[in-house]
């Protein structure tokens, strides 16, 4: 496995591979690998023959500095763990400078709306950050395929906005979100909860399940208002947002249309640790 952290060098490696006409698959990530990430880099391997797997802690997506400051930095231990896969991998770990230069700033977008909803009104400009790295990276190593979990799904659609709008010929591949036992969504985040939070998280996929089998039966409204009282009265999470959207705009539903698909997503506190999942409720 070779590890990379200048982006020439990674260019060079890249024009040798196009002149072989190998596939290239891109896995984008933050680092602090875990078993969600490698499930990702499982599946690129699948079908490509080598996978780019970025780390890099992208300055311009955190609306909070402090957030920053805090996320974790685990780079040989995420090392290790693709090492142990035993895959044709390259890893990018550049410095922020060697990305942006001397000007770490976020290029603007819009993407139809979509991130102005949900994480895009709770994380002021965090998309704009995700579509800058995002694009610099595509453009630096010019996958054949990208991979983004469906964990982030409003981010994986924003990327495929990235891709409409800028004409990149990357396909964008959505992977099926990585639970563990108890059905918590897979996140870095998971190790900062409590020993009683981290047995109530489940509760939250719990919620998301009831609200889909609810889906049947009951308007948007009617779940959102369940799914409220539900968080109201729990004592360990707060409810920052639940939402019924239509899963290609992301658009709050009012009423539910026959041949539209439909995912639920949600937002919660567990004390200061900030959790997010979603589920497809229809197709
Ligand atoms: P991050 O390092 O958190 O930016 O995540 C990098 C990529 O891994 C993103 O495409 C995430 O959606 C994906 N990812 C993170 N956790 C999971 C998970 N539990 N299941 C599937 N994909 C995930």
């Amino acid at each position: 496995m070779q590890i990379i952290k200048d982006k020439s060098q990674l260019k060079g490696l890249v024009a040798t591979l196009k002149h072989r006409k190998s596939t290239i698959g891109l896995v984008p990530t933050m680092g602090a690998l875990h078993e969600g990430h490698l499930s990702l880099v499982r599946q690129a391997a699948s079908v490509c023959e080598l996978v780019v797997v970025s780390i890099f802690i992208n300055p311009t997506q955190f609306d909070k500095p402090l957030d920053l400051q805090n996320y974790p930095q685990t780079l040989d231990k995420d090392i290790a763990l693709l090492q142990e896969l035993d895959l044709n991998i390259v890893v990018f770990s550049p410095t922020a400078t060697e990305l942006y230069g001397n000007k770490i700033e976020a290029e603007h977008f819009e993407f139809d709306g979509v991130e102005l909803e949900m994480e895009g009104k709770y994380r002021f400009g965090h998309f704009d950050g995700v579509g800058t790295v995002v694009k610099k990276l595509f453009e630096i190593i010019q996958p054949d395929k990208a991979f983004f979990g469906e964990k982030d799904f409003q981010q994986l659609q924003i990327i495929r906005k990235l891709i409409e709008k800028t004409g990149m010929p990357v396909e964008i591949i959505g992977c099926p979100i990585y639970r563990e036992s108890s059905g918590l969504a897979r996140s870095s985040r998971n190790e900062r909860l409590s020993d009683d939070m981290r047995q109530e998280a489940p509760f939250i996929y719990q919620s998301l399940l009831q609200a889909k089998e609810k889906f049947g039966t009951e308007s948007a409204k009617q779940i959102s208002d369940w799914i409220e009282q539900e968080f109201k009265t729990h004592p360990f999470f707060k409810l920052e947002y639940f939402e019924i959207a239509d899963s290609d705009s992301l658009k709050t539903i009012e009423n539910k249309q026959l041949g539209t698909p439909y995912r639920a997503f949600i937002a919660v506190y567990a004390g200061e640790v900030r959790l997010i999942d979603n589920i497809a409720l229809n197709y």
